[in-house]
C-alpha cells in the first residue's frame, strides 16, 4: 500500500526525524487560508502516489497566499503519471544549501533491508543511480537490531565530511531505519534531506511504501489508505478479491495462483514479450472474477492480447471458460485471446470455448505464451 507524503512525514515526525510543518488541502480557498496562516513563503505540493512530482510541475513555491491559491488552482486536478491530484500539502518553504538522498528498501535477494545514501540527492537521483552508481553508498542492516551507530556514522561521513552535519545525518539514518522496520515498510525514503544555510538538516520530502501482507497488524496504518488515490482498477480488483498490479507491457495475463502468475510473467519475458500486469484471480474462481479481470485488463490501452493461463485444481476450468464467455459478451472484447486451461474439467472448458471467435486454444504453457508474444507484435 502506498501512502502520501504528508502521511509519511507524520510517521517520520513521530520517529523524531525533523520535518517541516504542513497542512493538507483539497480546495483553492483552503490553500489560501493555510498559506496566510503560515505567513511565509510556502510550497504547494501535489499529493499523489507517484514520484517525480517536481519535474511534472506538481511542486511549486509561492511567495504569498494569493500566489499559493493560483498554484493550487493549477495543481489540483492535474494529472501526474496517470494519477489525478485531489489533495495538496501546503508547507513553509525552506532555503536549501544542499540536498542529500537517504533511502531504505527491502533487498529480497539478500533477505535484509538495505540503506542507500548519496550526496547527490534531489530530483535527479535516478539519473545518478544510472550514470554514477559510485555516488550511492549501501549498507545492509538487521531489522531486529536496527542500523548500528557505527554503520550510520560510516554512511553519514561517506556523504558529508563535516562532523557537525554528518552527526545529524547519522542520527536521522538510525531513525529512518527504525521507522522502516516498525511499519513493515517495503520502502522508506527521504529525498531530499536538505541542509539549510543555518546548518540544520530537514526532511522536505518523505515516501513510505507499506507491505500489504503485514498491514493486518497495523490498523493505524491501514487507516491511512486513500482509496480515492488508488486507480479505479486497483480498487475494483481488491473488492473482487483479485491481486492485480499494473505493468507496462502489451500482454494482459489472467492467471490463477501467485506462483503461476509469476511463472507466466517470467515465460512472457523469456519469449521476448512483456506482461501488462500481474493478475491472480485466486483459488476458487467465479465467473464474476473473470469478468472483472477482463474488464480491468481491457481498460489498459497498451494491451494487445489477453493470455489466460489457468491451472484447474480447486479452480474449475469450465467456470473460467464460462466467465470468459460471459465477459466477452458483456464487454465486447476485440483483442485476440490465447487460452491455456488445464486440469479440473478441462474437457468441458475446451468445448465451451471451441466456438469462440478470435480465441486461440493452447495445450502447454510454452505454446500459449509463445502464441501470445507473436500476437502482441
Ligand atoms: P518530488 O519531485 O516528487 O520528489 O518532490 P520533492 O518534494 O522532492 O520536491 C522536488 C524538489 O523541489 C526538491 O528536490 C527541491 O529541490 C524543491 N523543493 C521542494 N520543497 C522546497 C522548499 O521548501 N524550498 C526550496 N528551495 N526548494 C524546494
Ligand atoms: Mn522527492
Amino acid at each position: 500500500m502506498n501512502i502520501h507524503e504528508y502521511q509519511a512525514k507524520e510517521i517520520f515526525r513521530n520517529a523524531g526525524i525533523p520535518v517541516p510543518e504542513g497542512t493538507v488541502a483539497t480546495t483553492v480557498e483552503q490553500v489560501r487560508d493555510i498559506a496566510a496562516r503560515f505567513g511565509t513563503r510556502v510550497v504547494v505540493k501535489a499529493q499523489v502516489h507517484t514520484g517525480g512530482r517536481g519535474k511534472a510541475g506538481g511542486v511549486k513555491l509561492a511567495h504569498n497566499p494569493e500566489e499559493a491559491a493560483g498554484l493550487a488552482e493549477k495543481i489540483l486536478g492535474m494529472e501526474i503519471k496517470g494519477h489525478v491530484v485531489r489533495k495538496v500539502l501546503v508547507t513553509p518553504a525552506v532555503d536549501i544549501s544542499h540536498e542529500y538522498y537517504l533511502g531504505v528498501v527491502l533487498d529480497r535477494a539478500a533477505g535484509r533491508p538495505l540503506v542507500m545514501v548519496s550526496r547527490e540527492g534531489g530530483i535527479d537521483i535516478e539519473e545518478v543511480a544510472k550514470t554514477n552508481p559510485g555516488a550511492i553508498l549501501r549498507e545492509h542492516f538487521d531489522p531486529s537490531t536496527g542500523l548500528y551507530p557505527f554503520q550510520a556514522r560510516q554512511l553519514a561521513y561517506g556523504i558529508e565530511p563535516e562532523p557537525h552535519f554528518a552527526k545529524q545525518i547519522a542520527s536521522i539514518l538510525i531513525k529512518l531505519c527504525r521507522c522502516f522496520a516498525q511499519v513493515d515498510g517495503s520502502l522508506a525514503e527521504i529525498n531530499p534531506l536538505i541542509r539549510t544555510p543555518g546548518g540544520e538538516m530537514i526532511a522536505i520530502d518523505a515516501k513510505i511504501n507499506l507491505d500489504d501482507s503485514a498491514l493486518f497488524h497495523h490498523h493505524d496504518l491501514e487507516a491511512m489508505r486513500d482509496s480515492s488515490a488508488e486507480s479505479a482498477n486497483e480498487a475494483a480488483a481488491r473488492e473482487m478479491g483479485l491481486s492485480y498490479i499494473k505493468l507496462d507491457g502489451a500482454i494482459g495475463c489472467v492467471v490463477n495462483g501467485a506462483g503461476l502468475a509469476m511463472a507466466t510473467m517470467d515465460l512472457v519475458k523469456h519469449f521476448g514479450g512483456s506482461p501488462a500486469n500481474f493478475l491472480d484471480i485466486g483459488g476458487s474462481s467465479s465467473p464474476d472474477k473473470v469478468i472483472t479481470a477482463i474488464r480491468i485488463i481491457t481498460e489498459d490501452q497498451n494491451v494487445k492480447v489477453i493470455l489466460f493461463n489457468i491451472f484447474g485444481g480447486i479452480t474449475r476450468c469450465d467456470d473460467v471458460a464460462n466467465g470468459l464467455i460471459r465477459a466477452l459478451s458483456a464487454t465486447k472484447v476485440k483483442l485476440p485471446i490465447v487460452a491455456r486451461l488445464t486440469g479440473t474439467n478441462e474437457e468441458e472448458a475446451r468445448q465451451i470455448l471451441g466456438s469462440v471467435e478470435g480465441l486461440t486454444p493452447a495445450e502447454t504453457m510454452d505454446e500459449a505464451v509463445q502464441r501470445a508474444v507473436e500476437l502482441a507484435r
